[in-house]
């Protein structure tokens, strides 16, 4: 089973350089500033039960994620702290006031349903300060303030917003304006509240670009997971993720011959060729393929020869003689690295993690 498992694709999540990059943007927060951590899309790949038993050994103040299930999952393993719910499902009331699971409202149509149903234990206010996604509107907001005098039993945990474009100093008048925007709302909900729940607007390149907007909780997210967009953190963080594959076997290829689906590799002269346990079914894009992306194998660098297939690829090692069956090879880790990929694919860090299926073996280190 042990030599299965790891000839599969597989996931290598590295928990104590996640535990490392939590610190590290601790320690750019303001003294009682609280850390909400993202551990929605099952923490961005990672695994959330995992992910999560360890940030609560942390004791960090709130977990977040997207769906009710996706926390229901969270407290079946065991986690207790409190956990928001960013886009809670109609209908899915019941099973989060039974599993004090804390939905983010964020319209008035929102609140009308939901006092026909069990009323939660809290609720997070999103407010829509220019992202334009999901949150109360700035002109709606009379009507969430008459909602909240005519409901005192709601409970209002936190008012929170999102920011456009934290990571890109081309916005930073735009994200000013979110602040302002958002401080005038959060002020006419405490006026009628009468107490103040926590107020918060930063992911993780705001926190570090943004420190006068940390109020009272950040949400991180990307950061945990070792990427530091705007690279403004004082410190390096480190590699959690690494996705590796296996070389199942290698061959000798005569000039002439072609490799793989559609015969879009050819063999100049003679090539030495490695087939890797890893296809797009991992989620490795096509994309990938045809020379575009090149592996990791003993330090060196080996690029995917012709089409991705489902479950293997194929991979140039006629410049690394000493490579042999079984040896390991880096998809994304330390080299490359997941930028490179996600650069080529022409995409962000975050879909490649989220793209990883599930069929892959996470590996907790
Ligand atoms: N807050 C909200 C509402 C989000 O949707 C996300 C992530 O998508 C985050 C915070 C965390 O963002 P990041 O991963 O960039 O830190």
């Amino acid at each position: 089973a042990l030599s299965r498992q790891v000839h599969q694709a597989r996931l290598e999540v590295n928990l104590s350089a996640l535990a490392h990059n939590l610190r590290a943007y601790q320690r750019c927060l303001k003294p009682g500033v609280k850390t909400m951590v993202m551990i929605k899309a099952t923490a961005y790949g990672a695994g959330s039960r995992e992910v999560a038993r360890l940030l609560e050994y942390l004791r960090v103040d709130y977990c977040c994620v997207a769906y009710a299930d996706e926390g229901t999952e969270l407290r079946q393993a065991g986690i207790s702290a409190p956990i928001m719910v960013l886009n809670p499902e109609a209908g899915a009331f019941e099973q989060m006031r039974l599993q004090r699971l804390e939905p983010v409202v964020y319209s008035l149509e929102q609140l009308n349903n939901m006092s026909q149903e069990a009323l939660p234990h809290g609720v997070h206010l999103s407010i829509d300060s220019g992202m334009h996604r999901l949150g109360f509107d700035l002109h709606e907001m009379e009507g969430l303030l008459d909602y909240l005098r005519t409901h005192p039993e709601l409970h209002v945990k936190s008012v929170y917003t999102h920011l456009a474009a934290s990571e890109d100093p081309a916005h930073d008048a735009f994200t000013h304006e979110q602040a302002r925007r958002f401080n005038q709302a959060y002020a006419r909900i405490t006026a009628v509240l009468g107490y103040h729940p926590l107020q918060h607007a930063l992911n993780s390149n705001g926190i570090t670009r943004f420190p006068q907007y940390q109020q009272d909780m950040v949400r991180l997210g990307i950061g945990l997971y070792g990427i530091d967009v705007s690279n403004t953190l004082p410190e390096p963080l480190q590699v959690v993720l690494s996705f590796k594959a296996t070389i199942s076997q290698i061959k000798t290829i005569a000039a002439g011959e072609t490799i793989g689906y559609g015969r879009r590799a050819q063999a100049h002269s003679l090539m030495r060729t490695g087939t890797i346990s890893v296809g797009y079914a991992d989620g490795l894009r096509r994309a990938a393929g045809n020379g575009a992306f090149s592996v990791g194998v003993r330090g060196k660098r080996a690029p995917i020869l012709g089409s991705v297939c489902m479950d293997m690829s194929m991979i140039d090692l006629t410049h690394i003689p000493e490579a042999q069956t079984g040896d390991t090879v880096e998809i994304f880790g330390h080299d490359p690295s997941v930028q490179e990929l996600a650069k080529i694919l022409a995409t962000i860090p975050y879909e490649v993690f989220t793209g990883i299926s599930q069929r892959v073996k996470r590996v907790y280190l």
